[in-house]
């Protein structure tokens, strides 16, 4: 499995509606300061069900959506979606490419969405799970991460290994059954 591409438009800086392609090997995404490089990432971490503000950077989370510039008036709504190759069937799904989407409008109101058909956070969640990939994976190293594993709890390190065990999805299916 691996990152085919992230559709961003009207999230943070990028108010254009814009694709990045990624293909097999390492990409590095460079520029000046402040051009959007982490904006790149807080994307994808915000459509696999980031909940924090905080984690993305912003107080608030409206703060996603595309605030303005001198010349350019704000923007309503907030649209990621990044699709993942999945012809080795890691995601326990029959296709063979993924497509995943969030968009929030300023009213709060939002929208998730796995192959254009509309689904609970929840879903995304579970489709991800065991993967290393979602917003709790370590598919996404951020500044200071590695220090935070490092320095915390067993417990919350213990996550980590659960996460690369494959065993989440059993533990949240026991947990419910309790
Ligand atoms: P550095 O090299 O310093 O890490 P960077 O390339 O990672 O920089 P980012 O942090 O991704 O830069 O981008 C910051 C820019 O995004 C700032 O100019 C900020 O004004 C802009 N930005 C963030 N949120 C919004 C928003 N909601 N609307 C418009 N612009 C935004
Ligand atoms: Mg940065």
């Amino acid at each position: 499995m691996f990152l085919k591409s992230i559709e961003v438009q009207g999230f943070k800086s990028f108010a254009n509606k814009m694709v990045f392609e990624f293909h097999k090997g390492i990409t590095g995404i460079v520029g000046p300061n402040g051009s959007g490089k982490s904006n790149v990432a807080d994307a994808v971490r915000w459509v696999l069900g980031e909940q924090s503000a905080k984690q993305l950077r912003g107080s608030r989370m409206e703060d996603v959506i595309f605030s303005g510039t001198e010349s350019r008036k704000p923007l309503g709504f907030a649209y990621v979606a990044i699709t993942l190759d999945n012809s080795d069937h890691q995601l326990a799904v029959e296709y063979d490419t993924v497509t995943v989407s969030r968009r929030v409008y300023r009213s709060g109101e939002s929208e998730y969405k796995i192959n254009g058909h509309n689904c609970r956070l929840k879903d995304v969640q579970e489709l991800f799970f065991d993967t290393g990939i979602g917003k709790e994976g370590y598919s996404i190293i951020g500044q200071g991460q590695i220090d935070k594993i490092l320095s915390g709890k067993p417990e919350e390190r213990r996550e980590l290994f659960d996460e690369a065990a494959g065993i989440v999805k059993y533990k949240r299916r026991k947990a419910l059954t309790e």
